[in-house]
């Protein structure tokens, strides 16, 4: 059984990991230690898992899409990414340990991959994005495997090809920014035939740390206020950034209805 290894507290067994629901959407509450310990553990197992990293925009899109709800309440770990389902979990009395942004994991895995040998693949973005990711991680962490790196598409057209590129590099951990949620929907489409021990949606993250889009600033970050930034810097997506405040009334009117929150022990089998 795994342990947290954060090396100080005592022995922190994280086989059973508990998970909150927000509007029907589960989201599991992990520390980012105890993220870092399941993926290990999914790599040492080698069977195919998939990782999605919730935010309010996640769980908007969900409630009018039902595949992608489905696909994220059976995925194998539902990580609260972004600052509104820390709020939510705790303004329904269920709270996350933490947030684990999908950006630090990755930065993170990479840090990982250089001392484990563990092999990423980075699929998605512009073309010349993704590679300029994994060359800025290997620059960072030398002795980090990049398996491969190619921009691709999620068109079904494309899968059979794709599919096979990256079964060829056999990597242990898959890198996908597509966007949400044909991210996801790709990911949970070829999981079994990927054969991939950990397969994740990565959003923009191959953007800001290739330095194609600014990441908010750290003190931002601390605050919570990345979505500030992204209006001040993106104004052109306020759009798609209408989820947040929906998020926020759907998630006071649950709480005053009592509907749609509840708090589950969830098995990962591990
Ligand atoms: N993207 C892509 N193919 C597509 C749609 C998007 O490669 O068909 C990429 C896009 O270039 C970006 C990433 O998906 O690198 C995520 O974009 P988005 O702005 O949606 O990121 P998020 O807001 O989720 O961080």
């Amino acid at each position: 059984m795994p342990r947290d290894n954060c090396g100080r507290c005592s022995i922190l067994y994280v086989s059973d990991v508990s998970s909150v629901y927000i509007l029907g959407v589960r989201v599991d509450r992990v520390t980012f230690q105890q993220t870092l310990a399941l993926i290990e553990t999914f790599i040492a197992q080698g069977t195919p898992h998939q990782i999605v990293t919730v935010n309010p925009e996640f769980v908007m899109l969900a409630q009018r899409n039902p595949t992608f709800r489905q696909v994220i309440n059976q995925s194998a770990l539902a990580l609260p990414d972004g600052i509104g389902v820390w709020w939510a979990s705790r303004y329904l009395g269920c709270p996350v340990p933490e947030r684990v942004p999908g950006v630090d994991l990755v930065v993170r895995l990479a840090q990982l991959s250089a001392h484990k040998g563990y092999r990423m693949y980075f699929l998605g973005a512009m073309p010349g994005v993704a590679a300029r990711a994994a060359a800025v991680l290997q620059a960072r962490f030398p002795g980090a495997v990049v398996a491969g790196s190619y921009s691709g598409s999620p068109r079904l057209e494309e899968n059979t090809a794709l599919v096979e590129r990256i079964r060829a590099k056999d990597p242990d951990i898959l890198f996908v920014a597509f966007g949400a949620p044909a991210q996801d929907l790709w990911i949970a489409r070829n999981l079994e035939t990927l054969s991939v021990p950990v397969c994740m949606g990565v959003g923009g993250s191959f953007d800001y740390i290739a330095g194609v889009r600014p990441l908010a600033p750290q003190w931002m970050r601390n605050l919570g206020l990345e979505w500030l930034y992204r209006l001040i810097t993106q104004p052109w997506r306020w759009r798609r950034m209408l989820a947040l405040p929906l998020f926020v009334w759907y998630v006071c009117w649950s709480r005053w209805n009592r509907k749609n929150h509840r708090l589950v022990n969830h098995s990962l089998h591990l």
